[in-house]
């Protein structure tokens, strides 16, 4: 009767030192994929924001002029990186005439020398630069 060959555990056949390079390599592999993944999310945010550019176009009331120079200044955004300003000009309650927001009480400024529109006046927000004919109201006050 011929003894069985003892099969070795696989623990058995790798060396302190292969172990030592497949961690090394394991990790240099995870650092690789992470990098993946975020390039990945940073490019499917441009998609999901072009997406949204689309819908937020087909429910405007605005004219197609003004909708397309909207449009164009997000992709503008998109391609900064100024996601905030994406979404104020094109998101899900995109206003496709914004083009910046004030500092102070964060209403949509439009216009080539960035300025609020009438209708957004009286913001009622002390100290907000824009308010012109009345006192400010101070924001408890403001709110309905
Ligand atoms: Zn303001």
């Amino acid at each position: 009767m011929t003894p069985t060959p003892k099969v070795k555990a696989r623990h058995e056949l790798i060396s302190p030192p292969d172990l030592d390079k497949m961690l090394s390599d394991a990790e240099a592999m995870i650092k690789k994929l992470r990098g993946d993944i975020r390039d990945m999310r940073s490019e499917a945010k441009a998609y999901l924001a072009y997406k949204q550019f689309i819908l937020t176009a087909s429910k405007s009331n605005l004219s197609p002029k003004t909708v397309l120079a909207g449009l164009k200044f997000a992709a503008q955004c998109v391609r900064t990186g100024d996601w905030d300003l994406v979404t104020r000009v094109a998101g899900v309650s995109g206003d496709l005439e914004a083009r910046g927001s004030c500092p102070r009480c964060d209403i949509n400024l439009a216009g080539p020398n960035l300025q609020p529109r009438e209708h957004t006046l009286p913001c009622g927000i002390v100290g907000c630069p824009f308010e012109r004919d009345k006192e400010p109201i101070p924001l408890e006050q403001g709110v309905i």
